[in-house]
């Protein structure tokens, strides 16, 4: 079982869309994602009715990082509805790839999966390039 697998398989049970009372829907998106030091952490959207509490599953994976280990860098990260992701389907949003940037720029460098079954991937860099934040870090990586 390779990397993505287990990410794959540590997100997967996460995937029950449920209503969680008149307010709060969680479960329709769900994220594992391999820190810096290998550990692996998950995460699962939570959308409220309002709109303003929409946490998508990948930056709840990341704060389930964050809060339970202090770490900020993700080697790789996967994302994905009732399957792995194929085409462009498991690509982050605009919130989620700023998030990313912000807690490090050293994750520029992080791997999306794109396709699972062929391990197409690419980094948040790629898809993310010249962030603003590179002028006040003084760095500018994944370029
Ligand atoms: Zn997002």
């Amino acid at each position: 079982m390779d990397i993505w697998e287990q990410l794959y398989t540590a997100a997967k049970p996460l995937y029950h869309p449920e209503e969680v009372n008149a307010f709060i829907y969680a479960h329709n998106v769900v994220c594992a994602l391999q820190s810096k030091s290998g550990a692996i952490y998950t995460g699962f959207c939570i959308e409220g009715l309002c709109g303003t509490l929409n946490l998508c599953a990948e930056r709840v994976a990341l704060l389930n990082m964050y809060t339970t280990s202090g770490e900020t860098e993700v080697q790789r990260i996967i994302a994905f509805r009732d399957a792995a992701p194929t085409g462009m389907g498991g690509m982050p949003c605009g919130v989620c790839r700023e998030t990313l940037m912000e807690f490090s720029a050293n994750n520029a460098q992080t791997e999306i999966m794109v396709d699972y079954a062929q391990r197409k991937t690419v980094t948040l860099g790629e898809i993310f390039p010249n962030w603003w934040g590179s002028v006040k870090t003084g760095e500018v990586r994944g370029e």
